[in-house]
């Protein structure tokens, strides 16, 4: 049966050319069945005629009346106004747009019927360009029976034509039927209705529909037809995991030759949880398969020494291990500290990043081919077609958010000769709350450092507006006598890293001007990568007393005797990134501050943010904060990957569902037709991220 609505084409519909098909098409919709998939984003009611007297702004209804009067205003822009009359009160239909036919037709005492949004005008209420035609007061008109649907659509599809096909489609739904992919002790547990049912309610929501429901996206049939969307997704990414498990890895068992004199030459003992997850990597890495492990910790949480650990188990093991980092300025900082603590150890470690040139980057890239380099550090530079290593065993990719997925799976290609994958270890800061971890990364395993290194002090957080501006430059001067350093971080004003940039210059001018006493220097993106490791390096050594500077100090830059920083417009940043920031403080032993200097006024989502960074320094409290208040798209960042879109679902809304989910994309993978089928419904074929 299925198998009938997944293979009639569109254009067996009546009505369908090819310019219509092709239209279709662009949507993703081929067949019968995704048509029946392709469902309503909201609904207008236009069961009833609604009384003027009780419409409110921005109510969409139908209303019916008379027309008083029909009159050409020539106020800002020449306009056709007609007010109308039905008993309870009065209403203005204004079209900007209109033929003189259609004035004359708008006579006084003519009855019309109309459609559109209210809204508060000059003159009390008004719709603009409403759908409208003229009634006899002697007949009765039927209004609609059902709610009425509307559908994504793409220019030149109009809505009337999108219902016209779905008619069609239902009809087939009606003879043949789509097959149940979900058990029925499940649906029966959720109270789900059976598919078909789900999907035809959901095309036509009959009147008496718990409307409230269907518009939070909480009617069963709505529930149901998102668990089947997330499972779905779920098993697209349990796909792609198999994919690359299939193509194998180079076993890197390790020895300890090189670890235990790392371990011991490190001034501190690991902790709890380090050890915990470097455990969880060593055995990954010993295993013919490659590893896809996402490494959680908050900022400060001690990642770095983890990611050592498994380079030095591939270069026990005989091959090279690549790290790579966002930015130039952290694969910088990660040169540095792999180079102090491997080159002791007789181990080679070369750099790359995109603006090293000529000669310098010709040895390093010699190096990593010929085999000399054990392991390599750098940018996004790593990616490159040109970087060509001579036996990669491992990469690390340090602060995961700001890679896209896609740049990840490309990585995967660049072990040796394509045969065997190397073994992936991802490391992010920012907290992921689970919700995402079990949709967006089910691909990977996770390990979460959730202890930080003993002996630090939290950050005490204030807000203020920034008419105190003053008194925040006094306090910094009063830190900096006290030995102190200081941040202060200009964020973004405009969506332009030149005008962020120059924000960041004229600060720094205006501070030196007021603390002619402070050693101020200035970072930001658009100066050269070796003045920018100059002036971190003198902020490092103390040589400078605050650091200006915009996000580009974000993720990883290492201070600890930096106790202090001013966060201009905090309001502007999400609450991962704040927290980033702040991160960047409390890494010594004394008492630190984060001062949220932001423009009054606040929304009131504003203020409830930064009330929740001045509450809480917990990471993955603070990221359920964000993905309540800025959704799944904003808090991952892969909003431009189109990864994360659904249909139906919804990550926060239907969050509850998702340990069945999971279970059950688990299950289904015995069956892989079954799951082919799911996957091929939601995500069209050769949509899945396999294919990415
Ligand atoms: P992040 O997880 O933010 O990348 P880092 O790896 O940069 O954190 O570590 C932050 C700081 O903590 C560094 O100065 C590092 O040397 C130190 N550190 C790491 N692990 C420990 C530990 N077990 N005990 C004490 N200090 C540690
Ligand atoms: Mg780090």
């Amino acid at each position: 049966m299925t198998q009938q609505l997944a293979q009639i084409p569109v254009s067996e519909l009546k009505g369908v050319g090819t310019a219509l098909e092709l239209k279709l098409h662009n949507l993703g919709i081929r067949t019968i069945q995704d048509l029946l998939f392709h469902l309503p984003l909201r609904y207008q009611d236009r069961t009833r005629i609604v009384p003027i007297g009780s419409l409110r702004p921005s109510d969409e209804s139908v209303i019916e009346g008379e027309v008083k009067i029909a009159d050409i205003s020539r106020g800002k822009r020449r306009s056709l106004l007609c007010r109308i009359q039905d008993g309870t009160g009065t209403l203005t239909l204004r079209f900007f747009h209109f033929s003189a036919a259609q004035k004359n037709n708008l006579k006084p005492g003519t009855r019309i019927r109309c459609f559109g949004e209210a809204r508060t005008g000059a003159s009390g209420l008004e719709i603009v360009h409403p759908e409208y035609k003229k009634v006899d007061s002697d007949e009765l008109v039927p209004v609609e029976e059902c709610l009425t649907p509307i559908y994504p659509t793409t220019e030149g599809l109009h809505q009337g034509r999108l219902r016209a096909l779905t008619d069609q489609a239902l009809d087939y739904l009606k003879r043949g039927a789509l097959q149940e992919l979900i058990p029925e002790q499940l649906r029966q547990g959720w109270k789900f209705p059976g598919l078909n049912d789900a999907v035809a309610y959901l095309h036509r929501p009959p009147v008496d529909v718990d409307q409230h429901l269907l518009l939070e996206g909480l009617h069963p049939a709505q529930r149901r037809l998102a668990f089947e969307e997330l499972v779905s997704h779920h098993l697209s990414l349990l796909k792609l995991r198999q994919k690359t498990r299939k193509k194998g890895a180079p076993e890197l068992p390790g020895n300890g030759d090189l670890v235990k004199p790392f371990l011991q030459q490190l001034p501190f003992p690991l902790t709890g949880a380090q050890q915990r997850v470097s455990q969880e990597v060593a055995r990954d890495l010993a295993l013919p398969y490659p590893m896809l492990r996402l490494v959680q910790g908050d900022v400060g949480s001690g990642k770095t020494v983890v990611a050592a650990l498994a380079a030095l188990q591939s270069v026990e093991s005989g091959l090279q291990a690549a790290v790579m980092a966002p930015t130039e300025i952290l694969a910088e900082q990660h040169f540095i500290n792999f180079s102090n603590w491997l080159e002791p150890l007789g181990i080679k470690v070369a750099w790359l990043a995109g603006k090293l040139k000529g000669k310098q980057r010709k040895t390093q890239l010699e190096a990593i081919r010929e085999g000399e380099a054990r392991v390599v550090v750098g940018t996004h530079a790593l990616f490159q077609e040109e970087v060509v290593f001579s036996d990669l065993g491992l990469v690390v990719i340090d602060e995961q958010h700001r890679f896209g997925v896609h740049q990840r799976l490309s990585l995967r290609e660049k072990g040796r000769n394509g045969e065997l994958a190397p073994h992936q270890l991802i490391m992010t800061a920012t907290p992921i709350p689970r919700t995402l971890t079990m949709s967006a990364y089910a691909d990977l395993d996770c390990s979460i450092i959730d202890e930080l290194p003993p002996g630090r002090t939290p950050v005490n957080t204030v807000v203020i507006a920034d008419n105190r501006r003053d008194e925040v430059i006094q306090r910094v001067r009063k830190a900096c006598a006290e030995k102190r350093q200081v941040y202060w971080v200009c964020t973004l004003i405009e969506e332009s890293e030149a005008l962020q940039c120059q924000a960041a210059e004229v600060t720094a001018e205006q501070l030196t001007e007021a603390l002619p006493e402070l050693r101020i220097g200035l970072v930001h993106g658009r100066m050269k990568p070796a003045e920018k490791a100059d002036i971190m390096q003198k902020f490092k050594s103390a040589e400078l007393d605050l650091l200006v500077a915009t996000t580009v100090i974000e993720v990883g830059v290492d201070v600890p005797n930096a106790s202090v920083m001013i966060i201009e417009n905090p309001e502007r940043l999400g609450l991962a990134q704040l927290h980033q920031l702040r991160g960047r403080v409390g890494r010594g032993s004394v008492e630190s501050f984060c001062v949220l200097m932001y423009q009054a006024p606040l929304s009131n989502q504003g203020r409830e943010r930064l009330a929740v960074m001045r509450e809480t320094t917990d990471g993955f409290r603070i990221a359920e904060k964000d993905l309540e208040l800025r959704g799944p798209g904003e808090v991952l960042g892969t909003r431009q990957t189109g990864v994360m879109q659904f249909k139906m679902a919804d990550l926060q809304r239907d969050s509850d569902m998702l340990d069945k989910v999971k279970m059950l994309a688990q299950q289904l993978q015995e069956w892989p037709d079954f799951a082919d089928s799911i996957v091929e419904r939601w995500l069209g074929r050769g949509e899945d991220y396999g294919n990415v």
